[in-house]
Formats: structure tokens, C-alpha cells, sequence
């Protein structure tokens, strides 16, 4: 067994079903005792989907939610199920949505309605980047077909079970393949051979647990632990003197690519949701520098990761936007982890699109784009929003310099043309500053007073 420190990743395991009721906590100390230090556990259905997703925010772990292809929800509760995931699909811990697929084995659904399903998952991994953990079992060509030819999103085989023109093709698509305990079996040799075809940056272990041991524990329940065991297996396959720490930091690599949490392509949550609100964040950049800023500190909030490295695509906002179940919130908000009038055109595109499925909007803002828009040009960005909520944070020029680093020359005189403007509209506004900033409570009160703005401090 691995042991210490090291990093290893089950990238797929069902924690939430019965057989850890009883032990779940020494099952995931078992497995850090093992080395295994990331653990995903796909769901599939609406309650194990809740249970992943406490499991993973408990433990710091990762989840995922669908329906499998096993367990679909019957057609006359469709919709109103297919909502019910998408809101457990906001939860910050749950990452990926899985596990979907075709199961042309067992069959308890026909197969013109699990494609059905299979294609509303896919449909969301295109819109939202959601990586999509795939089921398939005696289905391994009809899933292939199902899946677009290029995909924006990772897509994980899980416990792959295609022949070898199969998973060339896989390979070839850019496709992650996950193997598991049965690669550890004596008779099992085909299946070895296979997994020599993938490159290594595709393979994916998992346990599949509690199912499908590796060879020492056959018959027995499965645990993350014995990641290990494939692990040693792959090792042994990859030959060339490598070392478990390495075989295994490799493949903990790959999962962290499939997953999107590796630096390489780490995915940014465009839509989440704190308390009741809905938030929307378009973009990294602001034209300020605040001194108590939370991007100084953190690189997200409230378990999301909100920093995006370079600004997402028109498309991808927009479409992340109608993914979810926006209809169901009392209001969304544009703020994110910058500026979102630095982005004024996608703004404006993304906030009609919520006022159209009949949402209040806010937007959250420093005030500072009429350093860049015209009175008319503002008075329009305006009118796409319910309300407004102004950074005021101090109470003159000076003191907003020292707080704020403005990198425009004249923020100050742009946010208190803003507030003019914005008093113009009639909009539901208000200001805000933040305790503790170094700025003067009192006077940015007394301020607030004179501008006939209600203020609330942060
Ligand atoms: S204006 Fe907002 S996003 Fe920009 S630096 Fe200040 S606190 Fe951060």
C-alpha cells in the first residue's frame, strides 16, 4: 500500500451508498493513510446525489450529480427532476456532472430514452464546461456515437470496458479512460494489454467503490484505499523502473486534468450561488486595486472558485447562465471576482437574457465605467438591471486613492457622476463601504446623507 503524504486520486467512488454508513470516517482516513488524498464520488440519482455532495463538503472531497442510465426519473416527473439536479449541480463541492451513459446490459430503461438522458447531460457539460463522467456497459460504440465529435469538456470513461478499435477511437477524441480493481485479476490479461494503448496522460484509476475490489479484497467491499492496488498494477504495466510515488503522482495529475482542478485548466464557476442569491461572474478585472479586496486573499469564495484566468467566452456565459435554473431564484446578481462592467456588452447580453426568463437583476459595481461610457451609453447599461449597488468606500478623492488604487485617473469625479446618473434613472440604488477599510465610517455616512443614497457597510 502507499502510504504518507503522497498524492493519489480515486477519481471515481460511490461514498454515498449504505455499505459506509457505518464507517465512512475511518474509510477516508484509510484512505489518506494510503496516499489516496482526492477522492471523487460520482452519484446517480437526486438522494445519493444530496448525500455525495455533504460527503464531499464534509470531508473536502469532490462530487457529482446524474442520473445513471439505472435509476432515470420516470418521463411525467422529468423536468421537474432535471431542475432538481441542476440546483444540486450549483453546489460548490459538486464539480462534474455524472454518472450518465447508455446501460444496454441491464436494460431497465429502453434505450431511445436513456440516449434521451445521456444527451441532457451532455448538453449541460457543453454549456456550463462541466466535466461529464460517463457510464457505459454493453454500450460502448452507441456511447461513443453519442458523444459530439469535438468536445468542450472533459469526458471521462468510466470503468471502460470497449475493445481495443473502441478505445483507439477514445483515445484519438482526447477521451480520459478510468480502470479499475479487476485490472489487479490474474486471468485479466487482455485487459491489461489494453490499458498499455492509452497514453498515460488519459488514464484515469478508480475503484468504483464498493464494488469491484482489487485481487486481495475479491468478494469483499471496495474502498478508496485500495486505489493503491491498481495503482502498483499500472506501475507494473508502465515499466521503466518507475516509482510508486511517481506512477501515482501521474495519474493524480491526470484526474486533477480530468476534473478541471489542475492550474493547466482549472474551470472557474461563472454561475453560483451564495445564501438565496444567485451571482454571475463575468470577469477577473477591475480597474481598482482595493487594499481589502477579497481577490488579495482568496482565489474564491464560499467553497467556489471564482478567478479566472483569462475572461470566459460570450458563449460560454451566456449558456453557463441558462444551464441553471435561474427561474427559481428571487434575483440574480452580476459581481463575481471583478468589475462586470469591464465586460460591458456581455453584461448587458447575460442580464436581459435573466430579466427575459423573468428574474430581477442587480449589478454590483465600482462606478467607474463612465470613465469609459458615455451619460447615454450608462443610462442603457442601466436599464437592463432591477437595481444597482455602488463601492463607495470613502468619502472624498483622496481618501478613495489610498483605499481603492484606482489605476484611472479620476475615479473619484467618474463614481460620483454615476451616482448622479444613476439617481437620474429612478433605479433602486444604494452605496456601500467596507468596515475596517481605513476609511472615515463617519464622513462616508454623512456623505451618503448628502447624495440621498441609503448605505450599507460591509
Ligand atoms: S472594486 Fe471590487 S473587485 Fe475591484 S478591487 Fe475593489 S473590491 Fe476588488
Amino acid at each position: 500500500m502507499l502510504s504518507g503524504d503522497r498524492l493519489g486520486f480515486d477519481s471515481h467512488c460511490h461514498l454515498h451508498f449504505h455499505h459506509f454508513d457505518e464507517d465512512l470516517s475511518q474509510v477516508i482516513k484509510n484512505s489518506k493513510e494510503a496516499g489516496i488524498s482526492h477522492i471523487m464520488i460520482p452519484s446517480i440519482d437526486l438522494d445519493t446525489a444530496e448525500i455525495a455532495a455533504e460527503i464531499a463538503e464534509k470531508y473536502n472531497l469532490y462530487a457529482a450529480a446524474a442520473f445513471h442510465p439505472e435509476h432515470l426519473p420516470q418521463k411525467s416527473e422529468s423536468e421537474m427532476e432535471w431542475k432538481k439536479l441542476r440546483h444540486i449541480l450549483l453546489k460548490p463541492e459538486v464539480i462534474a456532472i455524472g454518472e450518465t451513459g447508455l446501460d444496454y446490459f441491464h436494460k431497465t430503461f429502453d434505450p431511445e430514452y436513456q440516449r434521451y438522458w445521456f444527451e441532457k447531460h451532455i448538453k449541460f457539460a457543453e454549456a456550463t464546461g462541466y466535466p461529464l463522467i460517463v457510464h457505459s456497459r454493453g454500450a460502448e460504440p452507441e456511447v461513443l456515437k453519442e458523444l459530439p465529435e469535438s468536445v468542450s469538456f472533459p469526458v471521462i470513461l468510466h470503468c471502460w470496458g470497449g475493445d481495443e478499435s473502441l478505445t483507439d477511437i477514445a483515445v484519438a477524441r482526447g477521451f480520459y479512460i478510468g480502470v479499475d480493481g479487476p485490472l489487479t485479476y490474474k486471468k485479466n490479461k487482455k485487459y491489461r494489454e489494453l490499458i498499455k494503448r492509452i497514453p498515460r496522460n488519459r488514464l484515469l484509476v478508480e475503484t468504483d467503490s464498493p464494488f469491484l475490489p482489487p485481487e486481495p479484497y475479491r468478494g469483499k467491499r471496495n474502498e478508496p484505499a485500495y486505489t493503491s492496488y491498481i495503482i502498483r498494477m499500472v506501475r507494473e504495466l508502465w515499466g521503466e523502473n518507475l516509482s510508486i510515488e511517481n506512477t501515482s503522482f501521474t495519474l493524480w495529475q491526470n484526474a486533477m486534468r480530468a476534473y478541471r482542478l489542475h492550474p493547466d485548466n482549472r474551470r472557474t464557476d461563472i454561475v453560483y450561488q451564495y445564501g438565496k442569491l444567485l451571482y454571475v461572474n463575468l470577469t477577473s478585472r477591475c480597474q481598482n486595486d482595493c487594499s481589502f479586496c477579497i481577490r488579495q486573499f482568496e482565489d474564491g469564495l464560499g467553497g467556489y472558485f471564482l478567478t479566472h484566468e483569462t475572461d470566459p467566452s460570450e458563449e460560454l456565459v451566456l449558456s453557463s447562465i441558462m444551464a441553471f435554473p435561474i427561474e427559481d431564484f428571487e434575483e440574480v446578481v452580476f459581481c463575481g471576482f471583478g468589475e462586470p462592467t469591464s465586460k460591458v456588452d456581455l453584461l448587458m447580453k447575460s442580464a436581459e437574457l435573466v430579466q427575459a426568463s423573468g428574474v430581477k437583476t442587480r449589478l454590483n459595481t465600482n462606478g467607474l465605467c463612465t470613465a469609459f461610457l458615455n451619460d447615454f451609453q450608462v443610462k442603457n447599461l442601466l436599464s437592463c438591471f432591477d437595481s444597482v449597488s455602488i463601492s463607495l468606500n470613502a468619502s472624498g478623492a483622496k481618501q478613495y486613492n489610498r483605499i481603492c488604487s484606482p489605476s484611472i485617473d479620476g475615479s473619484w469625479e467618474h463614481l460620483m457622476r454615476f451616482i448622479k446618473l444613476v439617481k437620474s434613472t429612478g433605479i433602486t440604488a444604494k452605496v456601500s463601504a467596507v468596515n475596517n477599510s481605513g476609511a472615515d465610517l463617519q464622513r462616508v455616512k454623512a456623505l451618503a446623507e448628502r447624495l440621498q443614497m441609503p448605505l450599507r457597510i460591509r
